[in-house]
C-alpha cells in the first residue's frame, strides 16, 4: 500500500474545509424541496467542480415532493402544544384528528406487543432514541408497528428539554399512512395515562404533496482503469436545525478529500467518483435512483463506496461495514497506518446512502462519528440542537483525514485485495 504522506497535512491546512461546513449550515437545514436545499446544491456543484477539477454532472431525480404547511397539537385541556410533522406525514382531516393517546415508552417491539389491544383507533406515543447505537429501534420501525396495530396517529417525543424532533415517517411515495409528528418531551409528559384513562389530544397537520425534482451531483476523476471508488455524502437535511452534523460535516469533508487527492488520482488504478445525493432523509431516494440506474458492469466496476454521513460532533469514528466483513481488515490497517482509531460495526444499517450500494452487492461503508457514545453530540441529530457549534474543527479535520486515507488506499489497492472486499 503506497500512501503519499501529505494528505493529512494538506487537509489540516485546508482552510476551505471549515468554510464549506459553515456555508452549508448557513443555508439552513436543507430540507428536500426547499430553497435552502436548492442553494446548497448550487454551492456544492460549484465547490465540487473547483475541488475535483472536473465539471459537475447533474442527474435529475424526480420524486413526489412534500411539505408541511401547518402542524399543531391540542391537549385535552385545550392548550396548544408545538409539534413538527415527520417527513411525508399524511395530513389529518380538515378538523383535525382527535383520539386517545397510548404512551409506549421507547416504543420497543415488546412494548408494542404488550399494548397491541390498546392501540386500535388511538394515537401511539413513543420516544426518539439515539440512532447511532446498537439495539436502537428506528423511528420508522416504530411507525410501522403503530400502523400495524391499528393506531390512527403517531407522536414521537424528542430527547432535548423544550425541543421538538423530526425525521422521516418512513411512508413511501403515494403510500397510505397515519399522521406523524415530533413533540417536545414536556408535551409527552402531559400525555401520560392517569386514573381518568388515556388522555385525548387533537393532531392537526396540513401538507402539500406534488411531483418535484432534486439532483444528484457527480464528479468523475478517472484513474488508470475503469474502476471507481465512490466517495459520497448527502446534502439534504431537516428544517428545524442547521443539519450541521447530519450532514454538512460529511459534505464538507468529502470536498476536502477531493481537494487533497485530485492531483494524484490519474496515477492510481481506480478513479474517484465524488457523489452528492439529496432526498437522503426521504428513504434514501437520491442514492436509490442512482444505484438502480447502474448496469451490472457499472456496479462491478465500483470497488468501494465510502459514504460520509455525520462524521463530526464526536472524536470517535466508526465504519459501518454493511456486512462486508472482507473490507474490515483493509479499513483497520489504513486507519492504523494513518494514526486513527477506527471501530468497525458489521451489521447492515440502512440509515444512509451506503445501504443502497450494499444492497446492490457493492462493498460499502458509512463513516460516522459518535457511534455507541450515548453522551456525544450526535444525540442531537434530528433535534434543534444539530447546529454548527456542536462540531469542533479538529473533529471535522480528523474525519476528512481518515476518509482521505481510506479513499486513497482503496484507489491503489491491488485487484486481489479489492476482491476480498466483495466477500
Ligand atoms: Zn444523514
Amino acid at each position: 500500500m503506497t500512501m503519499p504522506p501529505d494528505f493529512p497535512g494538506r487537509i489540516a491546512r485546508d482552510h476551505l474545509l471549515f468554510r464549506d461546513f459553515e456555508a452549508l449550515c448557513a443555508f439552513g437545514g436543507r430540507l428536500s424541496g426547499s430553497e435552502s436545499e436548492r442553494l446548497a446544491l448550487d454551492y456544492v456543484a460549484e465547490s465540487g467542480a473547483a475541488a475535483s477539477g472536473v465539471p459537475c454532472v447533474s442527474l435529475r431525480v424526480p420524486y413526489l415532493g412534500w411539505r408541511g404547511v401547518k402542524a399543531e397539537l391540542v391537549l385535552a385541556d385545550g392548550t396548544l402544544a408545538a409539534c413538527h410533522p415527520l417527513v411525508r406525514s399524511v395530513a389529518t382531516p380538515a378538523g383535525g384528528l382527535t383520539a386517545e393517546v397510548v404512551e409506549l415508552g421507547r416504543g420497543t417491539p415488546e412494548e408494542f406487543a404488550a399494548h397491541r389491544a390498546d392501540l386500535a383507533g388511538r394515537i401511539a406515543l413513543v420516544r426518539h432514541e439515539l440512532m447511532f447505537v446498537a439495539g436502537t429501534v428506528h423511528r420508522r420501525r416504530k411507525y410501522d408497528m403503530a400502523r400495524e396495530a391499528g393506531a390512527v396517529g403517531f407522536l414521537i417525543a424528542g430527547p432535548i428539554p423544550g425541543g421538538l424532533v423530526t425525521g422521516s415517517s418512513g411512508r413511501g411515495e403515494g403510500e397510505a399512512g397515519i399522521p406523524a409528528a415530533g413533540i417536545a418531551p414536556e408535551t409527552a409528559g402531559r400525555l401520560i395515562r392517569t386514573a381518568a384513562g388515556w388522555p385525548r389530544a387533537t393532531m392537526r397537520i396540513e401538507t402539500v404533496e406534488q411531483p418535484t425534482e432534486t439532483r444528484t451531483l457527480i464528479f468523475d476523476m478517472p484513474g488508470r482503469t475503469d474502476e471507481w471508488v465512490v466517495l459520497s455524502a448527502h446534502v439534504d437535511g431537516h428544517d428545524i436545525n442547521e443539519s450541521a452534523m447530519d450532514n454538512a460535516s460529511g459534505v464538507a469533508a468529502a470536498l476536502s478529500v477531493a481537494r487533497a487527492l485530485t492531483p494524484h488520482v490519474a496515477q492510481w488504478r481506480r478513479g474517484i467518483r465524488l457523489a452528492f445525493f439529496s432526498a437522503e432523509e426521504w428513504a434514501l431516494t437520491g442514492s436509490a435512483r442512482y444505484v438502480a440506474s447502474l448496469g451490472e458492469q457499472a456496479r462491478a466496476n465500483i470497488a468501494l463506496n465510502v459514504n460520509l454521513d455525520s462524521v463530526a460532533g464526536n472524536s470517535r469514528l466508526s465504519a459501518l461495514t454493511s456486512g462486508f466483513a472482507g473490507v474490515e481488515p483493509f479499513l483497520l490497517s489504513v486507519a492504523q497506518a494513518c494514526g486513527h482509531d477506527l471501530r468497525c460495526v458489521r451489521p447492515l444499517l440502512t440509515n444512509s446512502d451506503h445501504a443502497n450500494f450494499a444492497l446492490a452487492g457493492i462493498p460499502a461503508l458509512r463513516l460516522v462519528a459518535g457511534y455507541d457514545e450515548p453522551a456525544s453530540n450526535l444525540r442531537l441529530v434530528l433535534t434543534p440542537g444539530d447546529t454548527r457549534d456542536r462540531v469542533a474543527k479538529a473533529e471535522l479535520t480528523a474525519a476528512a483525514q481518515l476518509a482521505a486515507c481510506i479513499t486513497a488506499a482503496a484507489c491503489q489497492a491491488e485487484p486481489a485485495e479489492a476482491a476480498t472486499w466483495r466477500k
